[in-house]
């Protein structure tokens, strides 16, 4: 029996090694020239005009609408099937998270009924301010479709394209200037690539980016062109700086830069070996009826950060959480993405959500297991993970 298949897991190879020890014994430990080469190499991969690198994807997210400038009565649109994050990134500027349902197949955000949320709210002579899209599991959104109403309600339109790092959608990067207004990508050990935690935002608006640098580091200013104080502006004092708005510590380290850098040279081989994984348990899988594939398009590449396996448990007569253990017992460690955000009791508290509210992300949730998916699970590994799926389906249905 193999041990300890999770859901996901980092790969850290000797090179990456090499380059945080080389950082460590480097005069800068953090703010040093490793975060700059980090955001260097993101902006040429992603084709994105300035890349932020930040202490972790929530942050990026606050940092997103801090610098839009959301405020309180400002209405969020986001998906139900996410992590907290994407919603509560309204929350935290006083702004309110509003949702629409995602499409059954692909648990995306579905334009149809984002476009029918936002002329109910137009007939209520409500203006929503920005939609904030998640990239499920890895496959993009319908950006085209998403830039449209984007275009049509004035909507500011940010990717949390935390599960995307080197998924393309129509041949374009996720990440490039040419999709989103802004989009967010996390580095937690699970996701595509890592700095342990870490994060950065992409965006094609040097306006938006330079306002996320400053806030990012407490709002210091320190470029004298841009001083208030005009002595100061004149012949500024070299330990001088102006904060002109409150900004936060979400900066991140050198150290964990270093390690970035090292990750995204990988991340062509990351995706080679996520895409064969995933293809191994499509092909493995297809014939057997109890098992929903995760969806994928033609004008896409997914980048697999999820394989999101459905289940129709209700169905089958075999409770997910049993299911669950029995898989634990065997070293197979799944997760569910994800509880629909609206169902948590603070959002059900504050905003009166219930059940029934976005039935289709609530049935998605109801089937869906995240199985084993990352670089160096082995074939083997595979079909481990299918006989024990399978057989365990088979002994809590009898
Ligand atoms: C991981 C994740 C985040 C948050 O990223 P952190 O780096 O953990 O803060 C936000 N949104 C989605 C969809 C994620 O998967």
């Amino acid at each position: 029996m193999p041990e300890n298949l999770g859901y996901g897991r980092q790969y850290i190879d000797d090179e990456d090694i090499r380059l945080v020890v080389e950082t460590l014994q480097s005069d800068w430990l953090t703010q040093g020239p490793r975060v700059r080469e980090f955001e260097e190499a993101m902006q040429a991969r992603f084709e994105a005009s300035r890349a932020l690198a930040v202490a972790n994807g929530t942050a990026g997210l606050h940092l997103v609408g801090l610098a839009f400038g959301w405020k309180a009565g400002d209405l969020i649109l986001t998906t139900p099937l996410t992590f907290l994050a994407s919603a509560n990134c309204a929350l935290y500027v006083g702004a309110r998270p509003d949702f629409a349902d995602v499409d059954e197949s692909s648990g995306l955000i579905d334009p149809n009924r984002l476009e029918e949320r936002l002329q109910q709210l137009d007939g209520e002579g409500r203006r929503p301010r920005a939609v904030v899209a998640v990239d499920y599991a890895g496959l993009p959104c319908d950006w085209q479709a998403l830039r449209e109403l984007a275009n049509r309600y004035e909507l500011e339109l940010i990717a949390d394209a935390c599960h995307a790092i080197g998924a393309t959608y129509k041949e374009k990067p996720i990440g490039s200037d040419s999709l989103a207004d802004a989009s967010v990508f996390s580095f937690h050990p699970v996701k595509n690539i890592t700095t342990a935690e870490g994060g950065a935002v992409l965006t094609g608006s040097s306006a938006l980016a330079d306002r996320i640098a400053d806030l990012r580091t407490h709002g210091m200013i320190r470029d004298p062109q841009r001083l208030e104080d005009p002595e100061q502006r004149e012949t500024p004092a070299p330990w001088y700086y102006e904060m002109q708005n409150p900004g936060f510590n979400y900066r991140i380290s050198d150290l964990q830069c270093a390690l970035g850098i090292g990750q995204l040279r990988k991340l062509d081989f990351f995706l080679e070996r996520r895409r064969a994984v995933a293809a191994q348990y499509d092909r493995l899988l297809a014939d057997d009826e109890r098992f929903r594939l995760p969806a994928s398009r033609e004008d896409c590449e997914h980048a697999y950060h999820l394989y999101a396996l459905r289940i129709p448990f209700q169905k089958l007569g075999v409770n997910k959480t049993e299911y669950f253990q029995a898989l634990r017992a065997k070293q197979i460690f799944c997760q569910v993405h994800y509880i629909p955000v609206h169902l948590q009791p603070y959002y059900r508290k504050n905003f009166g959500y219930k059940p029934g509210d976005f039935p289709v992300a609530e049935a998605f949730y109801t089937d869906e297991i995240s199985i084993p998916i990352f670089p160096s699970l082995t074939e083997e590994n595979v079909e481990y993970v299918v006989q024990t799926l399978r057989a365990e389906l088979e002994r809590l249905a009898s």
